[in-house]
């Protein structure tokens, strides 16, 4: 691969362990979505935890991809907006994810 650009970012839920709030972003290895995630809030790398979603590598975040990959269809009585799960971390997926429609 010569072209670094046209490599697809692996997909990573990112959250704390002792909170429920999650974020999709797209990094090369866990490391890097761990530190993603620590950003979003007053949590520490520490204690952030990264799980590989395989499924959603290469596609957009929208509502279908998020239920096709287990993400519950609503949540508190509200269907699923795939734009809060979004952390809009700078690559090519999320800008291209922000522009659907999210309905
Ligand atoms: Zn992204």
């Amino acid at each position: 691969m010569t072209d670094i650009e046209l490599a697809v970012l692996k997909t990573w839920q990112v959250g704390p362990y002792d909170d429920e709030w999650v974020v999709i972003v797209h990094a090369e290895t866990r490391g890097q979505a761990r530190k993603m995630g620590a950003g979003v809030g007053y949590d520490e790398f520490v204690g952030m935890r990264a799980i590989r979603l395989p499924k959603l590598d290469g596609k957009l975040i929208t509502r279908q991809t998020l239920t096709e990959a287990g993400f519950p269809e609503t949540w508190e009585g509200e269907p699923l907006d795939a734009t809060g799960y979004i952390l809009d971390c700078g690559c090519e997926t999320c800008k291209a994810s922000l522009r659907e429609p999210n309905d």
